[in-house]
């Protein structure tokens, strides 16, 4: 053992005490549903003010592409790798943000393998949307806690038994309405909140600036009618009758196990709903729990400290050319100056400047419980998935690569810078920045770069010329959907001729099947029910 470990020995006490007031999540929403509307409400009762500034940054960013590579160069690695911690309620909750809009990649993916709880948001006017459902997947993947917030009610909304109806429908999720609208639009009075039997009115007059002040009247209320128009009052009562006689009840440990979402109606812009929510969603949700290893389930209360990388953020700005690791905390207490084992290396590091990712700014941390996330600076060291431990061996499960939905070849006019290049593609490949495919025919040797998001071949091209000097060109490929073969090679072989799909390996030299379209890919798996096609790669390990 070493000294650092002797001294940053924490009881299992201190250590379960912490865990108990922890909760994490992530938003999960579609473009413009309001994730950055209700973040920003959400630190407002966590009196986390000054972090609404590094959310309106972020708004800032969404401009243009180009934007955000200067924005980037500004400000550093903050805008795009935010972590907002906050205290409400005698819990301190740890929101991992994702990035949303055109900078969406595989980095959204990731964050939720460090998340405990997801958050979905979704307009009311439009229900489930593509992105919303891509994300959903990956927290079905991880049977992740999702809470269901229907933002904008203040404006034209969708029916909300039918909002219901399509989560359960499409996503197979059980619903549980933990609070109901009272109309929507410009006849939104408020909510009915079946935990405590109140109405809570909605003011219009109300800007969001300050916790909402609310009006709140029990179920019995004489005023009641004098303040709900009645028709809206009598449709109110209807539909609560049929979910009270036809909805399941509340049940907690379905709702840990990802099989039904308790629902919230609000206006996040008005901040309507939101500290009911919380409220809920603190009551509700999950905290920080075990993480499967090579050891079996770590408890989180366990007391050597571990944790594992789950995102890589490379600064853009070529002065300051740091790396930071995202770790999140998975066992045991973390402090400045720890000497960790890094267990895909066998070597020990010592953990000088961890960094608590916050907002705008980065502070240094000196200490950090399982659920919070740190930020560590990555000299090369870290990789995605990579576990850092005190005490017995043991590895995370790895973190899984995501079927990429843009691909390109990337190509190197330049002979003479053949070596950067390489070195490039690979260095940025291994950093988890894009995957990286190559043509099964040999005769075509240019990478391809495979990517979730648009951005990511940006930031390739980018940092490519800049970290490694190399000028490259894109050429697009015309795919949409990629699938990891079971069964390998040989499995491909058995099946004979596909058409329709063209077949590249990826950095393991595993075969990927690229369509153009979802509907050749269904037509594939249809004609030959004997090839196993996954969206997700097998881990490597
Ligand atoms: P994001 O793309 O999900 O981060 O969405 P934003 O938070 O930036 O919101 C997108 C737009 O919807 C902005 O113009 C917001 O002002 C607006 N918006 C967000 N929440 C509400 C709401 O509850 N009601 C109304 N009417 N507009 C909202």
């Amino acid at each position: 053992m070493t000294d650092a470990a002797v001294s940053t020995a924490a009881t299992s006490a201190d250590i379960a005490a912490a865990v108990e007031q922890r909760r994490n999540f992530a938003i999960i929403s579609h473009p413009d549903a309001g994730k950055t509307t209700l973040t920003e409400k959400l630190l407002l009762y966590g009196g986390a003010i000054q972090e609404a500034g590094a959310v309106k940054a972020k708004r800032a960013q969404r401009s243009a592409t180009s934007d955000w590579m200067e924005l980037e160069q500004q400000r550093g690695i903050s805008i795009t790798s935010t972590v907002l911690q906050f205290a409400y309620g005698g819990y301190t909750i740890n929101l991992l943000d994702t990035p949303g809009h055109q900078d969406f990649s595989e980095d959204t993916y990731r964050t939720l393998a460090a998340a405990d709880n997801a958050v979905m948001l979704e307009d009311a006017a439009k229900g489930l949307e593509p992105q919303t459902l891509k994300l959903f997947e990956v927290c079905r993947m991880r049977s992740l806690p999702i809470f269901t917030f229907f933002n904008k009610m203040d404006r034209p909304a969708r029916e909300p038994l039918e909002l219901l109806d399509e989560i359960e429908q499409r996503l197979g999720l059980q619903t549980y309405a933990v609070n109901w609208p009272i109309g929507m639009g410009d006849r939104f009075k408020g909510v009915f909140d079946r935990r405590h039997q109140q109405i809570h009115l909605f003011e219009r007059s109300i800007h969001g600036k300050k916790a909402a002040k609310n009006t709140v009247l029990d179920i019995g209320d004489p005023r009641i009618e004098d303040l709900l128009d009645q028709d809206l009052y009598y449709q109110f009562k209807e539909e609560l009758e049929v979910i009270e006689e036809v909805g399941p009840e509340l049940d907690l440990d379905a709702v840990h196990a990802g099989q039904q979402t308790p629902v919230f109606f609000g206006s996040a812009m008005t901040n309507f709903g939101v500290q009911l929510f919380l409220d809920a969603f603190l009551d509700y949700a999950l905290k920080p729990s075990a993480h499967s290893s090579t050891l079996g389930e770590i408890s989180p209360t366990n007391e050597d400290f571990s944790g594992f990388v789950f995102k890589l953020q490379a600064n853009m700005d070529p002065k300051h050319r740091d790396r930071i690791a995202f770790v999140r905390v998975c066992s045991g207490k973390f402090e400045k100056d720890m000497v960790v084992s890094h267990a895909r290396s066998g070597k020990s590091v010592r953990l000088s400047h961890p960094q608590k990712l916050f907002g705008q700014g980065r502070e240094s941390l000196e200490e950090a419980y399982p659920g919070d996330v740190i930020g560590l600076n990555n000299p090369g060291v870290f990789a995605i998935g990579d576990t850092i431990y005190q005490g017995k061996r043991l590895e995370y499960d790895g973190i899984p690569c995501f079927s990429p939905e843009i691909f390109a070849y990337l190509k190197n006019p330049n002979p003479s810078k053949y070596k950067q290049f390489q070195k490039g593609v690979s260095e940025l490949r291994e950093e988890g920045a894009v995957q990286i495919m190559f043509s099964a025919d040999e005769s075509k040797r240019d990478p391809i770069l495979a990517a979730v998001g648009q951005l990511q071949l940006e930031v390739v091209q980018y940092r490519l010329q800049n970290e490694y000097n190399v000028e490259t060109r894109i050429e697009p490929l015309p795919y949409a959907v990629a699938r990891w073969v079971d069964g390998g090679w040989e499995a491909l072989e058995k099946v004979g001729r596909l058409f329709n799909t063209v077949t590249v390996k990826d950095s393991w030299d595993r075969p990927v099947l690229l369509f153009r379209n979802e509907w050749n890919c269904q037509q594939i798996q249809s004609d030959h029910p004997e090839l196993k096609l996954s969206a997700i790669a097998p881990v490597v390990s």
